[in-house]
């Protein structure tokens, strides 16, 4: 087979060490007898993945006993409406922060359920920074505070948590989750679709605060109820199983790598590696407001756009793959997370100090 790196923004690299667990096991789970596949959700065998997956996540990102796990399906693009639908609690506006792509898409999901407060925007600079807090127009009336800690399409990311007094925080952070320690008791809400850093499409993860459960507003479908998830452990329906076997499966890598405070280290110094790269290059240029740089997607353009194809034909030939730019924002993007190891990093400074050298 050959060696390849892949920098998909997602689905995304997973890693190898669960890949190869995930086919040893793909046949027959633990002697008995079928894959993960074929087996009941309400079986023993599945409840106890279910039942580790959810206890190991809640060890790693230490989640209090007072917030509920949801495994749900529908992605974040679900919870762009679940998230109005069940949380603004009689009230008529909610909160957002304005970043990017995906925080424009949560704005205009939710303008169909409240009056949305644009609390700040980076529009001014093509979303190229995170406004700081200082700038944010807040209504103490809001019935929560919605942003998006890491726009995955702009490279944007958020280190610091929003202060937002007893108005819930509600974060997407779909990109990011896993990447590094999260304070998980400032936020009312937080959601994460689960084919970046987590496993496989088609698992949507919520963590949420058991007290902004059950409120949900008249006509809410049932399924778009948190409370009919919470209820019934996330199984009133058939839940994503291989998704969760998975995920459990990359949960439990990550506990042996050292938790999310090991992770963030390495995912500092892989930033690093690349970051440092772009910022001495004449050839290369990050866009994004240095505070405010991703670790996880890392946009980049090349002084002349002309090469760009050049660049991935010949990027793919060194077997590092899907590295172009979203079509909104054009250029290249590396996307490093958790499970990209920091060799794929090297990699791919190595090929671009060589493509510099002969096309710069
Ligand atoms: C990918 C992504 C989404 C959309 O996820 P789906 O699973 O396709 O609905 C939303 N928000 C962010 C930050 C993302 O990276």
């Amino acid at each position: 087979m050959t060696h390849i790196f892949n920098f998909s923004a997602g689905p995304a690299v997973l890693p190898k060490a669960v890949l190869t667990q995930a086919r040893d096991e793909l046949m027959d789970w633990h002697g008995s007898g079928m894959s993960v596949m074929e087996m009941s959700h309400r079986g023993k065998e599945f409840m106890q993945i279910a039942g580790e997956a959810e206890a190991d996540l809640r060890e790693l990102m230490g989640i209090p006993s007072n917030y509920k796990v949801l495994f749900l399906q529908g992605g974040a693009h679900s919870q762009f409406s679940m998230i109005p639908l069940n949380l603004l609690r009689g009230r008529t506006s909610a909160d957002y922060l304005e970043t990017g792509i995906w925080s424009q898409k949560a704005i205009a999901e939710a303008m169909r359920y409240c009056d949305v407060n644009v609390a700040a925007s980076s529009k001014d600079q093509n979303y190229t920074y995170a406004p700081t807090q200082s700038s944010w127009a807040l209504n103490p009336e809001a019935a929560y505070v919605h942003y998006t800690s890491n726009e995955t399409i702009g490279g944007v990311e958020i280190f610091w948590t929003p202060e937002t007094g007893d108005v819930p925080l509600v974060a997407d952070m779909s990109s990011h989750i896993l990447s590094r320690p999260i304070d998980i008791s400032r936020y009312g809400l937080i959601y994460a679709g689960a084919q970046k850093n987590i496993g496989p499409a088609g698992l949507t993860i919520v963590i949420i605060r058991e007290d902004l459960i059950g409120a949900a507003q008249g006509g809410t479908p049932t399924m778009f109820d948190y409370k009919t998830h919470a209820d019934h452990d996330s199984m009133y329906n058939t839940p994503p199983t291989y998704a969760i076997y998975i995920a459990g499966l990359v949960f439990k890598w990550l506990k042996q790598m050292g938790g999310l405070a090991a992770m963030e280290k390495i995912n500092i110094l892989k930033a690093g590696l690349l970051y440092d790269y772009l910022d001495a290059s004449g050839f290369y240029h990050s866009p994004i407001a240095p505070e405010n740089r991703s670790r996880m997607n890392v946009p980049f353009t090349l002084k002349d756009s002309a090469q760009d194809s050049l660049f991935l034909k010949q990027a793919q030939a060194h077997g590092l793959l899907q590295l172009k730019g979203h079509k909104l924002v054009g250029g290249m993007r590396a996307s490093i997370y958790n499970a990209m190891p920091v060799e794929g990093v090297n990699a791919l400074v190595q090929f671009m100090q060589e493509f510099e050298r002969t096309h710069g």
